[in-house]
This record gives C-alpha cells, sequence and structure tokens, in this order.
C-alpha cells in the first residue's frame, strides 16, 4: 500500500526542524524511514507534514573523550557497527548494532529513529538501559534536557519525547580496564528483530563480580533492569555455576506484562530471558558452557 499524502521539507539544521515542527500540528521527523514509512504505508500514522532531518551534519557522527561515547541521533546502525574506535571504547554497541536486521536496514537505520520509535524488540533500548546510557534532547527555543532510558521509554512506540523535540545524541560511558559488557538475543528469523534480548555490563575484579547492570528487552514493553540477578551476582566469582544461580532470579524482576504473540508466548519467552541473560554473562566473562 502507499503512504497516504503528506507535505515535505527537508530541515537543514535541528533549529530548522523544530521550528517547522511547531508551526505543523500534525508534523513528524523523518530519518532513515525505515520505522515511519512502514507505519504510513499501514495507516497507523498519518502525518500531514514530514520533517526529513536526514542530511543535518550535527546529529551525525561518533565521539569519544573522557570516558564517554556520544553518538549522533542520526548515525546508522552500520556506521556503529563499523567504528574501531567505538569497538574499542565500548565493543557492546558495535556489536548490537552489528546484528540489527539486515544490510539494507543498517544502512539506513539510525540510533535515534531505533529510539524514538520505540519498539519493544528494538535492541538499542535494551542495550541502552543496561549501559546507563542519556539521550539528549532539544526542543523549542533551543531549550535542551538529558534523560535516562528508564524516563524515556513509556510503553509500546511510546516515550516521554514532545513533539516538538529532537533527539540530537546519545551518550553512554566508555567501558573500563575491568568491565565488560555483552548483548544476546533470541532473533526473530525473518527481521532480527529481538524475541528476548538481554545485556549485560560488569565489572570484574580477580574474577569477583563486583558491579553488574542487567536489561532485557523484547518480551516486555519497556526494557526492565534485572535488579534481583544483578544483587545476586554481586561479590561472587563469575563462574558456570554462580551465574546460572543469578540468571534464574530472573523471573522476580519480571512481574508486569510480558508480550508474547503467534511466533514466541509469553510463557516462552519468560523463559528464554534467563537463557539469554546467561548466554551474555557467559560471553562477556568468557566462560565456557554449552
Ligand atoms: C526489516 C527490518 C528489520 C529490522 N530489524 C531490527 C533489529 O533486528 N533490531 C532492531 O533494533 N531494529 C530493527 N529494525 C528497526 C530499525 O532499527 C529501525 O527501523 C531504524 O533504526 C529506525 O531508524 P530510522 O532512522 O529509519 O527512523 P525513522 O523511520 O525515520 O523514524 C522513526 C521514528 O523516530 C522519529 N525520529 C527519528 N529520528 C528522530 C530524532 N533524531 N529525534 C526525534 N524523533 C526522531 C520519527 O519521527 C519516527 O517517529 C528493523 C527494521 C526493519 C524494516
Amino acid at each position: 500500500m502507499y503512504a497516504p499524502e503528506f507535505e515535505y521539507h527537508r530541515a537543514a539544521t535541528v533549529a530548522e526542524a523544530i521550528q517547522l515542527l511547531s508551526s505543523n500540528e500534525d508534523a513528524k521527523l523523518i530519518a532513515g524511514g525505515h520505522s515511519l514509512l512502514p507505519l504510513l504505508k499501514l495507516r497507523l500514522a498519518r502525518p500531514s507534514v514530514l520533517v526529513d532531518i536526514g542530511r543535518i551534519s550535527e546529529l551525525k557522527g561518533i565521539t569519544i573523550s573522557d570516558g564517554t561515547v556520544r553518538i549522533g541521533a542520526l548515525t546508522t546502525h552500520w556506521e556503529i557497527s563499523s567504528s574501531h574506535d567505538l569497538e574499542h571504547a565500548c565493543g557492546i554497541m558495535a556489536e548490537a548494532a552489528g546484528g540489527i536486521g539486515d544490510t539494507q536496514v543498517r544502512n539506513r537505520g539510525t540510533i535515534g529513529g531505533n529510539v524514538v520509535h520505540a519498539d519493544p524488540a528494538s535492541d538499542w533500548p535494551t542495550v541502552l538501559t543496561a549501559l546507563g546510557a542519556k539521550f539528549n534532547i532539544q526542543g523549542a527555543g533551543g531549550s535542551t534536557r538529558t534523560v535516562e532510558p528508564g524516563d524515556f521509554f513509556v510503553g509500546p512506540l511510546t516515550t516521554t519525547l514532545g513533539e516538538q523535540e529532537v533527539l540530537t545524541s546519545i551518550e553512554a560511558p566508555t567501558l573500563g580496564h575491568h568491565q565488560r559488557a555483552e548483548y544476546a538475543k533470541m532473533a526473530h528469523p525473518a527481521s532480527g528483530f529481538a524475541v528476548v534480548g538481554a545485556a549485560v555490563v560488569v565489572t570484574v575484579e580477580g574474577d569477583v563480580c563486583t558491579a553488574a547492570r542487567i536489561a532485557v528487552g523484547g518480551l516486555v514493553p519497556v526494557p526492565v533492569r534485572m535488579t534481583s540477578v544483578e544483587t545476586a551476582l554481586v561479590g561472587k566469582a563469575l563462574n558456570q555455576e554462580n551465574i546460572a544461580e543469578a540468571a534464574s532470579h530472573a523471573s522476580n524482576d519480571l512481574q508486569g506484562e510480558i508480550l508474547g504473540d503467534f511466533f514466541a508466548s509469553a510463557e516462552y519467552r519468560k523463559a528464554m530471558a534467563e537463557v539469554e541473560i546467561r548466554h551474555a554473562l557467559f560471553h562477556a566473562t568468557e566462560v565456557s558452557h554449552h
């Protein structure tokens, strides 16, 4: 089906994009179009005006300095997956980007469009939650604010981003010498979207875990921190037995709505959350496993 008719404007700057959003009540931004165009074709969105931000250079690129990775909202998954600097500074981001969709999706899809679209099956929300990322947002009159993932994602396809705001960049801490991070997902075979995804960031001194941040997504409306699993890991040696024991606490943290469909039931996804947490921890800590 063709998209409904819309007026098209191309913005040259973030300020111009915000001005166009403010002066057109029913306007929507378009970046790579990989999430928005399917919505238009399915008539799930009918904006009368599209504001193309795809050529705004201030929204593109990856910079790493003072222990922080800053990725412009318009940076594509391919640019993230192929950045050697990022692979060294925060390898989980390059790894997660490389596992998104297929070549076309990675070439056109942007990290900003991915998080603003807020599909529960997306990889970035889970990874960025585990990393403790921050979202930088610009609004009318040059106002800016910074939001953490827990305050940004509200539910499926819903965030706290205002109608006249632009996500400008995403920041995440670089991984320290003692930190390891990994993302494991059970991917839908047709799209690559996460049926269940688990992201772990652990600090390991000697062979003991001294801190952990773990999030799961795909099976829940918004990413969920696995605080019971984190607590069970801290202070323990990261061996196969302790990892399996800690992961078994996952169901304590999954008390809210669990998503299910004809491909994978809610019950199955819940069971797989524990498995993907284990996988991610085994890979992060290089514990051999079957
Ligand atoms: C076949 C297929 C497979 C996929 N597989 C995966 C997968 O395995 N894992 C995964 O995580 N994702 C997957 N995706 C989703 C893909 O990652 C997203 O479609 C893409 O990243 C969205 O970015 P975009 O630039 O195309 O956004 P657009 O479609 O242009 O925009 C999406 C939404 O974000 C808004 N928006 C965009 N940029 C900004 C901004 N800077 N500030 C404010 N609002 C903004 C738009 O208004 C719109 O509402 C898949 C998509 C397809 C089509």
